[in-house]
């Protein structure tokens, strides 16, 4: 009989954590002593686990957005999220998973994940299939490897009897912490046929229907200021779940999980009101930084078309023309470019230099192309970031996110799956208004100034996007495997119509973004 467990608790800590770098950690195998960079914490010795695994060639996934890492072996997968004090270890060829109890929470530093190292080698020993011993202060000694692969399936006998959950449609409720929110995966051991939500008075009631809980495993206190209680009952045939906000509530959806009976509730809160003081709230959020991200670059030429038209030529010199016309016409306002020139960056430092540079617009320019040259496919479309809706955006969004081949390290990229997409548009929620807002603009504008046609706004899963915490849109500017839209890609004259376009539509949308923080804040 298959039994899935499901683990319940995240314990979350929410405490700033002050760490040194002290030494690094020794790894001592067979074939020799390596090291990685450890911190110590009140006498414990923290490890980034997505540099512990690339030092020892173990395949591993990170989100950065998210923080999560995953560990792959032959045999087993193993799972660490930031500020939790669980490492979750399930084996690929089955779906119970074994839950290891840190003594304390792995955190954030830096946006990787540390782990307590001395009190993760049994976990760890799964995935590194040899014994492991810490020796203090700083040393991790490769032992006898483990006879024998264990294999998933002999292994899942193996598990200590969880308690019995049976009885119960609903099991436990886990709550992760995001900067933008909270989200409460609900575990259901069957599927729950529906469900509504209302919100009263700080009180946000959900409704699920036709399924019991084990109220013990759900109810909690004391979470943090956005979620001050979660009360649930068992109300005839369904469950009600009474969740208790602060003020900082802005808002909440509830969603399935594909190919789970998991249901998550995301709630956000007010992103653009986290500092205390008004006035630097204004400094935070006014509209001081755009970045203009040129596709591609360096050894990525991007698509090419016509008469060898590279995109990476054109792109850049649209976003060098855009970043000019912004410099001289709206002076307080910094341009950062992702590059400047010539080069290879990898995408998701493209975010990454956005968010350093504290950028409010994420401008994103590529071109479209198709793999018949010439083609009768013509004009410039604005993407944002969202789940594909037609074939023809997922394929646009899997050619552009292809570019990752050419990276050190593509798999840092986790694929954006439905349940992935709930994470990434949760971290995105509270821009997203902006984000279309920008859209429509530069649809309406391009469609008002340039000869090129204007396809209007869609939506794809752009991994360039996901990094930018900001609103951000990309901009598809013209299919360069098209004569005609080549010819006008190519030439100066174009690049210039298409840059200035863009900044008419930068000037109404900062009207519009400054009206709405003056009412936000
Ligand atoms: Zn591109």
């Amino acid at each position: 009989m298959k039994k899935i467990f499901y683990f319940i608790a995240f314990i979350i800590s929410l405490t700033r954590i002050n760490a040194q770098q002290v030494e690094n950690l020794f790894i001592v195998t067979e074939k020799g002593t390596k090291s990685i960079s450890a911190w110590q914490r009140e006498g414990i010795l923290y490890v980034p686990i997505a540099e512990f695994a690339q030092t020892l060639s173990i395949n591993f996934y990170e989100n950065a957005a998210t923080g999560k890492v995953e560990l792959k072996s032959n045999y087993f997968l193993l799972k660490t999220t930031p500020r939790s004090p669980y490492i979750i270890i399930t084996p690929r060829s089955g779906s119970v998973s074994k839950v290891y109890q840190l003594p304390t929470s792995t955190y954030l530093r830096n946006d990787e994940t540390l782990i307590p190292i001395q009190f993760s080698t049994d976990a760890l020993e799964i995935i590194v299939e040899h014994e492991l011993k810490f020796e203090k202060p700083n040393k991790l000694i490769f032992g006898k490897k483990n006879s024998s692969p264990i294999e998933g399936k002999q292994w899942m006998y193996d598990i200590p009897d969880l308690p019995p959950t049976t009885g119960y449609d609903i099991t436990g409720i886990s709550i992760t912490e995001k900067v933008n929110g909270t989200l409460i995966s609900v575990h259901s051991k069957s599927r729950i046929p529906s469900y509504f939500s209302s919100l009263k008075d700080d009180e946000l009631t959900i409704i699920f229907r036709k399924v019991n809980a084990d109220v013990q495993k759900t109810n909690r206190g004391e979470i943090s200021d956005l979620i001050h209680k979660i009360d649930t009952r068992n109300v005839g045939p369904d469950v009600e779940f009474k969740i208790k906000v602060g003020s900082n509530y802005s808002t909440s959806e509830v969603m399935n999980v594909d190919g789970t009976n998991d249901v998550i509730i995301t709630i956000h809160n007010k992103v653009f009101s986290q500092t205390d003081n008004n006035q630097k709230k204004k400094e935070k959020w006014s509209f001081d930084v755009v970045v203009i991200d040129a596709g591609h670059g360096g050894k990525d030429p991007g698509a090419i078309g016509i008469d060898n038209l590279k995109e990476k030529d054109v792109t850049l010199a649209i976003a060098l023309k855009l970043g000019e016309i912004i410099k001289k016409e709206m002076q307080d306002v910094k341009v950062i470019y992702t590059r400047s020139n010539d080069t290879f960056i990898d995408l998701y430092k493209r975010g990454k230099i956005a968010n350093e540079n504290d950028g409010k617009l994420f401008i994103s320019i590529h071109c479209n192309s198709t793999k018949k040259k010439p083609t009768d496919a013509s004009g410039a479309e604005v993407y944002l970031l969202r789940p594909g809706r037609t074939e023809e955006a997922i394929e646009i969004a899997e050619t552009e996110n292809s570019v990752i081949k050419y990276e050190d390290n593509p798999q840092r990229y986790e694929k954006l799956t439905d349940e992935n997409f709930i994470l990434v548009s949760m971290a995105h929620s509270s821009y997203m208004k902006y984000s279309e807002k920008f859209a429509e603009l530069l649809h309406k504008d391009f469609d008002l100034n340039l000869k090129i046609e204007s396809r209007g706004v869609k939506q794809a899963g752009f991994y360039v996007l996901v990094g930018a915490s900001m609103p951000s849109v990309l901009i598809e500017t013209g299919f360069i495997s098209n004569k005609e839209d080549a010819k006008f890609l190519k030439s100066a004259s174009g690049q210039k119509q298409i840059a200035e376009s863009i900044f008419s539509s930068i000037k109404t949308y900062r009207k519009f973004y400054e009206d709405a923080m003056d009412a936000e804040l």
